[in-house]
């Protein structure tokens, strides 16, 4: 028998995180869509994993392997497929989704814009648009009004930086800019329209007499390293990766002490509007600075293939260097800059070697653990994800599911590491080696 103190808290949140593009299928009316007809991805989304159907199914097997949370995101593109019109049958379909969620105690962890923009609104010039903030601020109220009360979590933004990056910078996501002006603009705009997300939110709330919600958003966070630690302008490269990547976007809307960024970009005064931090992690990079440093798409600089540490570390199939330590950097980092609790909102692995995807859940955990046990307030982890999915550019290739997916069928089969997962969330401790060998 352990004792307790190997135990998660009571009120740790366990599940998955999907986004509506990746799994719902048939999504006509957004940007990604457009793209996809354009070539530009490995597949085209298509019916993905028919999820817009058949999400009962899903959360079935979410309840299945005793999650007790599930965040999802909103398709902007269908609840708005015209500017300002709004459709009714779509409304009441995430109604029933977060019913659906209810009936099966998985708590919603509710996302309002993973990536996709309508169409509507990427013809008016999207996030560069200065009425973007407005359009949004629209749509999240509309969202909070219908899904209003029953949903305590809200996530304005995923990964705005990955956004701005390859849609504004690198130009290989719509829409396809490559423009450092631009993804200033859109950052910008970004940050505004969350702001007032915010407070839209928090309004809907008040005015509903429901109880307070928590809105933050999600952040694609890395751990970089200098690949020699004695040249400076390796630390600087790592620095300014990390910083562009972690900190300078959240800065902009949870400033105390790091007011100088914000007021430099023209946001007056202090601000708080974020309750919480999501935390995306994935992998740590190895960074020498660059040839082109002062090239944008560089950063500054660029991951060092051939240091021995990059080439002993295992990798998933795309190549990212797995680093569990890196996960406990990053939660560690945020909660002393934001001084806000702090959730996983994605943490994940495409692997199609199943032993690989168990390590990397078991030993990710163990260092959000240690967080806790240092009295960090981490209070969920939402594995990056439920069904295996559409990778934007890349397309179906990448695994990253507990559960595959049959493309012709759709039928759904839960892998292995499922299990392994399913076990840490009904004991709410982790395996230790031992254990580990039992669990099948
Ligand atoms: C995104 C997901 C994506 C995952 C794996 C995150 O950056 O939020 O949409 O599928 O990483 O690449």
């Amino acid at each position: 028998m352990r004792s307790d103190h190997n135990k998660f808290p009571q009120t740790f949140l366990w599940g998955t995180a999907t986004s509506s593009h990746q799994i719902e299928g048939n999504n006509q009316a957004n940007d990604w869509w457009d793209w996809e007809q354009a070539g530009k991805t490995g597949d085209p989304s298509g019916i993905a994993c028919d999820s817009y159907r058949r999400f009962e199914e899903d959360f079935d097997i979410a309840q299945k392997l005793h999650h007790n949370a599930h965040r999802l995101s909103i398709e902007w593109s269908r609840v708005e497929p015209r500017m300002g019109e709004w459709d009714s049958e779509a409304l009441r379909h995430y109604q029933q989704v977060l019913k659906a969620l209810r009936r099966r105690a998985l708590e919603p962890i509710i996302t309002l814009h993973h990536f996709t923009n309508p169409q509507w609104f990427s013809k008016v010039g999207g996030w560069e648009n200065p009425h973007a903030p407005m359009w949004f601020e629209r749509y999240a109220t509309k969202i909070a009004q219908i899904l209003g009360g029953d949903v305590e979590y809200w996530i304005t933004f995923n990964e705005q930086n990955v956004l701005c990056y390859k849609g504004y910078i690198e130009g290989e996501w719509p829409p396809g800019k490559r423009s450092v002006r631009a993804a200033y603009r859109a950052t910008l705009h970004i940050a505004q329209a969350h702001i007032r997300a915010y407070n839209a939110i928090k309004s809907v709330y008040v005015a509903g007499g429901w109880k307070v919600p928590q809105v933050g958003l999600a952040q694609h966070c890395l751990h970089a390293v200098p690949s020699n630690p004695s040249s400076w302008r390796d630390r600087f490269a790592a620095w300014f990766r990390k910083f562009m990547n972690n900190y300078f976007f959240l800065d902009l809307l949870q400033h105390d002490q790091y007011a100088w960024l914000p007021m430099l970009l023209g946001f007056g005064g202090k601000m708080k509007t974020l309750d919480f931090v999501g935390i995306n992690y994935y992998f740590r990079e190895i960074i020498q600075s660059a040839k082109w440093a002062l090239h944008p798409v560089s950063l500054a600089g660029e991951v060092d293939t051939a240091h021995p540490e990059y080439v002993a570390c295992k990798k998933n199939d795309l190549n990212w260097c797995i680093h569990p330590p890196g996960i406990g950097k990053v939660i560690r980092e945020a909660h002393e800059r934001y001084q806000v609790p702090v959730i996983i909102t994605e943490n994940g692995i495409c692997t199609h070697d199943e032993q690989l995807r168990e390590e990397f859940i078991v030993q990710h955990l163990q260092e959000v653990k240690r967080c806790i046990d240092d009295g960090l307030p981490v209070f969920g982890y939402m594995h990056w994800s439920l069904l295996d999915n559409f990778e934007w550019s890349i397309g179906y290739s990448p695994r990253f599911g507990l559960v595959a997916i049959d493309p012709t069928t759709q039928n759904r089969t839960i892998k292995s590491s499922a299990w392994v997962y399913a076990d840490i969330c009904k004991n709410y401790e982790l395996p230790n080696a031992r254990d580990k060998d039992k669990i099948s």
